[in-house]
């Protein structure tokens, strides 16, 4: 006999209302965590207990014992890294994914979440102006959208030059050459490794970080061998796209695969007026996106679209490849890593159906416009400069030399009223700022240049 229903009664009620909380301190309460991660486990850790206790006094332990060590992430003043926010309806559908509790790998089994995610894909599809052919894979992030991406990519270009790969594996394989941008995610290096494929060859970024197209020309020219070319939308520094439709185009004159790293920057293709940014991204082969980011579902969602079908399922399908099925939808578990998952694209569906389409634009073009009012307010700093093109979501600033921009970072880390990390780019310390949470506005740009203004004096 299955549990009934009311034994989650208290348990639920205790957690909806201890995450109500949580999300109403987000505007005020100071960005940084009380207590470092041996505070917590402090409270948190030692023996296991012997016996059971009440679900609910576990929600209550747990929200207690972590609440101190919680990153004010949601905030509209949390511009850390590149990290989103959620939307209302985002997170309602999470828990109720939750509940569902439904193993999403197959069509048959799971038809509920598994059509919310074919329409939630179709919709990405839309909006991000990529082939409606395309097969979508809901991965946990970007990573793993790179790595899904990669790995379709792979079995096509050793598939081209006749190496079977299921059969054969790597080893003693012709060599899969991969182009790179000098600035490209290190997620990029990571995907390769897990995929055997080593390090990449790197073609030099023009002073935005976007790889040159003249030298990924002169890169691709001699030798025809299995080749992959990995470009970005969105670089982390300097919000810059890479040329992409001139980088697809010589790619494919040499017959190579071209996958887009977009994690955030491709849902500028949602909106009329940056779309000009990924001018020809459509042309590519494979894309990765996060969810997560510019569109605020919680963690964990990424995106992994594949424009060949047929490559992505012999590559992520759990059935041999003479069975691959290349007509209709497919089932989930052949366009990801992953057999058992939870439905983790029903947020997606949702927080598309809330925005719908100006929605979505509005949304991306907030984003970018709150970039632009960080930038002009920290520029008008004194002893501030704006060291790069602000295009997109993301602003990086210098204070004068490398010792003073950290030690403004510090101060502003210190005050807690808004969160910037510190990074280097182009050989200087800089402070970074990555605009990606929906709720971000006027006031909270103006607190966070008044916290940078203050830091920096
Ligand atoms: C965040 C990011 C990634 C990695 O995505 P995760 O969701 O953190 O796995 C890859 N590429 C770029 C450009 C990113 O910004």
């Amino acid at each position: 006999m299955s549990a009934p229903g009311h034994l989650y009664d208290a348990a639920l009620e205790r957690a909806s209302t201890r995450a109500r909380e949580w999300l109403a301190a987000l505007p005020d309460r100071p960005i940084p965590p009380r207590q470092d991660a041996d505070g917590v486990l402090a409270s948190l850790g030692g023996p296991l207990p012997d016996g059971p206790i009440d679900p609910a006094d576990v929600i209550d332990l747990l929200a207690d014992g972590v609440e101190p060590g919680l990153m004010a992430m949601g905030s509209g003043r949390f511009f850390g890294w590149v990290i989103g926010g959620t939307l209302p309806a985002a997170l309602g559908a999470d828990w109720l994914t939750s509940a569902w509790d439904q193993n999403n790998g197959m069509r048959f089994a799971t038809p509920g979440t598994v059509a919310a995610e074919e329409a939630a894909a179709t919709w990405v599809l839309d909006l991000l102006g990529l082939p409606d052919t395309a097969d979508v894979g809901f991965v946990t992030g970007g990573t793993m959208a790179n790595f899904t991406g990669l790995a379709a990519a792979r079995q096509q270009v050793l598939e081209n030059v006749g190496w079977d790969l299921d059969r054969l594996g790597l080893s003693g394989a012709p060599r899969v050459r991969v182009l790179v941008g000098a600035e490209r995610h290190i997620t990029i290096d990571l995907a390769l490794r897990y995929l055997g494929l080593g390090e990449p060859q790197v073609v030099p970024a023009d002073d935005q970080g976007r790889i040159s197209a003249d030298a990924l020309g002169a890169a691709l020219d001699g030798a025809e061998v299995p080749t992959i070319v990995c470009l970005q939308a969105g670089n982390l520094h300097s919000g810059a796209f890479d040329p992409l439709g001139a980088a697809c185009d010589l790619a494919h004159e040499h017959g190579a695969w071209v996958h887009v790293d977009g994690a955030f920057g491709l849902w500028a293709a949602a909106s009329p007026h940056l779309r000009h940014l990924v001018d020809g991204h459509d042309g590519a082969d494979s894309w990765a996106t996060d969810a997560h980011k510019t569109l605020n579902v919680p963690y964990d969602c990424g995106i992994v679209v594949v424009a060949h079908p047929d490559a992505l399922r012999k590559a992520m399908g759990a059935q041999s490849s003479y069975l691959v099925r290349t007509e209709g939808p497919g089932d989930p578990l052949e366009k990801v890593p992953e057999l058992s998952r939870r439905a983790r694209g029903v947020p997606v569906w949702a927080a598309l159906r809330s925005l719908g389409r100006s929605g979505v634009s509005d949304l991306v073009d907030l984003l970018a416009h709150n970039a632009g009012a960080l930038a002009k307010g920290i520029a008008d700093i004194d002893g501030a400069e704006i060291v790069n093109d602000v295009v997109f979501t993301q602003v990086c600033a210098t204070f004068g030399d490398d010792s003073r921009t950290r030690e403004v970072t510090a101060r502003l880390l210190a005050d807690g009223t808004a969160w910037m990390s510190g990074s280097r780019w182009r050989d200087r310390d800089v402070l970074r700022v990555s605009v990606s949470n929906w709720s971000t506005d006027d006031n909270d740009v103006a607190a966070s240049v008044d916290a940078v203004r203050r830091a920096a004096t």
